[in-house]
């Protein structure tokens, strides 16, 4: 099953990704992980993305495509993959198509998780992460049981750079005008299924297994 996780920033297709990870035994690729992991190594393409990557802004094709090509050729992939963060471009997304004709693979799903501005911008706002095991948390939603203090490892919570609020702004921005004209080309393509990105996590991964268990999802 070869899925794409759509939808603004801080719609929940990370914590999506997760499940469909451990539902169906599929890799989630994140572009945003390893771009972020990139700038920790302070590898050459870590340090070109991380200013760009600061100021909400999109990191290049040519470089994001590079790093999907050589992620959907390695053996984990064959089963299938999860996409979460890309693409993000027309030109991203007519890549991927060449990338998986190579492969002899095409799409199946593209899941589009639907969230308005006003809780986008509560979401990402609230958003913490631990600097050291990297696990997740909201200040309101899914806070830690000691402030700034991780339940797991006891490491510092850390709001990620381009969550603050003028970051956010431009994200959005930057999502309207080169990213949500993805949900069109998806849907003359027959792919994109929509589903109600606001709710409890557990509804949404109920709709998103129900979904794919469905007769039109079972390509597992
Ligand atoms: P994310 O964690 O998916 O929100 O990504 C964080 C940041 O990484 C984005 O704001 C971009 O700067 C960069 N990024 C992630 N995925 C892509 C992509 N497919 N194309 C361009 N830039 C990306």
């Amino acid at each position: 099953m070869n899925l794409i996780l759509f939808g603004p920033p801080g719609a929940g297709k990370g914590t999506q990704a997760q499940f469909i990870v451990e539902r169906f035994r599929i890799p989630q690729i994140s572009t945003g992980d390893m771009l972020r992991a990139a700038v920790k190594a302070q590898t050459p393409l870590g340090l070109k993305a991380k200013a760009i990557m600061e100021s909400g802004g999109l990191v290049s094709d040519e470089v994001v495509l590079g790093i999907v090509q050589e992620r959907l050729a390695q053996s984990d992939c064959e089963s299938g993959f999860v996409l979460d963060g890309f693409p993000r471009t027309i030109p991203q997304a007519l890549s991927l198509g060449d990338i998986l004709a190579g492969l002899d693979r095409a799409i199946d799903h593209v899941i589009s998780l639907d969230v308005d501005n006003a809780e986008i911008i509560q979401r990402l706002s609230g958003r913490r992460t631990c600097s050291a095991c990297g696990k997740g948390y909201h200040v309101l939603y899914d806070p830690s049981k000691n402030a700034d203090v991780c339940d797991v490892c006891g490491g510092a919570l850390m709001q990620r750079e381009d969550d603050k609020e003028a970051t956010v702004k431009n994200r959005l921005d930057v999502y309207d005008r080169q990213t949500a004209p993805l949900k069109e080309y998806y849907e003359q393509a027959g792919l994109l299924r929509h589903i109600n990105g606001c709710g409890p996590i557990r509804d949404i991964q109920q709709q998103i297994g129900e979904l794919l268990k469905g007769p039109s999802g079972d390509n597992s």
